[in-house]
């Protein structure tokens, strides 16, 4: 199958990224959101990131107009998918959510249409099961910046066809990207080695071991990671990460994967990381400087 329309449910962090690299990569891209703002937003992000691009040298102002020409806004599911070969969901993470999503999809899209969800955790057999094309269904993991990270790890849910699975890794590489397939078990992979990583920095910390620098630069330096765990963490969102934790111990029922008294702490404060300001390091508006939380010091 060859794939032209690509509908995009979600317009927050990962949803506008998505849409902005189907665009560049020349496919008509359908962006849904419930939240017209979102939206809006969305779009203007990747104005914004194409800018970037531009004033880099890598794409030309012509291609940044086709690009953003190729994108269509819409509020409504039923619109947005009417004509699509691929839906790929990226919004809110929340079971519930996520399955009425997916039952609104599957009564609006065409019959030959695969369903793709961008999930971090939640199961791909589960939303499969929720519609009548589960051999259609399939997980299309990108990673935050989308137009920067080069992996997508794509997950078969129990009941995903071979050729589904072939034809995601082939539309994938013709994204740029590089495809990883994981089978639907929780975490798939990505998360199931990063999360227990993390939990382990933060009880490194709870248990007094070392301090929140001392963590992020041994690992930094000695493993040759882009950043620290704890400043990854606070990155990706300490309630994200302990969702997924959570959803590892669940899946799992293994003590290994219980999250870290001071993250369920944290995340009860209100200390979310970066988005909310403070989590193991603080962040000011405008500023890339590093500084650790009053709390750590
Ligand atoms: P986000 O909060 O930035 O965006 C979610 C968007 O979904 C919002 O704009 C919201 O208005 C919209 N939305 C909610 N209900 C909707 C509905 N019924 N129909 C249409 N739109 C709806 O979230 P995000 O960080 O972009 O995460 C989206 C998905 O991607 C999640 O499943 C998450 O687990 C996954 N993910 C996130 C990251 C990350 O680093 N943020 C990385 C990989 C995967």
């Amino acid at each position: 199958m060859s794939f032209k329309t690509i509908a995009v449910i979600g317009a927050g962090t990962m949803g506008n990224g998505i849409a902005h690299v189907f665009a560049q990569h020349g496919y008509d891209v359908q962006l849904i959101d419930v939240s017209e703002t979102a939206l809006q937003k969305g779009l203007a992000t990747i104005g914004k990131n194409l800018d970037r691009q531009v004033a880099k040298g890598l794409l030309s102002e012509a291609d940044k107009t086709a690009t953003l020409g190729r994108i269509t806004s819409h509020t409504s599911i039923a619109a947005g998918v009417a004509n699509a070969d691929l839906v790929v969901e990226a919004a809110t993470e929340n079971t519930h959510l996520k399955l009425s999503i997916f039952k609104e999809i599957d009564a609006a899209a065409p019959a030959h249409c695969i369903l793709a969800s961008n999930t971090s955790s939640i199961s791909i057999t589960k939303i499969a099961a929720a519609t009548s094309r589960p051999a259609k269904v399939i997980g299309m993991h990108f990673m935050n910046p989308v137009p920067v990270m080069k992996l997508v790890e794509i997950i078969n849910g129990y009941a995903t066809e071979a050729t589904v699975t072939s034809q995601i890794v082939e539309l994938s590489k013709a994204l740029g990207k590089v495809p990883a397939v994981a089978n639907d078990y929780p975490g798939f992979v990505a998360n199931r080695i990063l999360m227990p990583m993390i939990n382990e920095a933060i009880y490194t910390l709870y248990e007094g071991v070392a301090g929140v620098e001392s963590i992020d630069t041994i690992m930094k330096l000695g493993m040759a990671h882009p950043m620290g765990p704890l400043q990854l963490a606070d990155f990706i969102g300490l309630d994200v990460c302990l969702s997924i934790l959570q959803v590892l111990h669940d899946g799992f029922g293994q003590p290994k994967y219980a999250p870290c008294p001071l993250l369920v702490n944290m995340v009860t404060a209100g200390k979310l990381g970066a988005k909310s300001g403070e989590g193991f390091y603080t962040y000011t508006a405008g500023s890339k400087e590093l500084v650790v939380s009053p709390q750590f010091k």
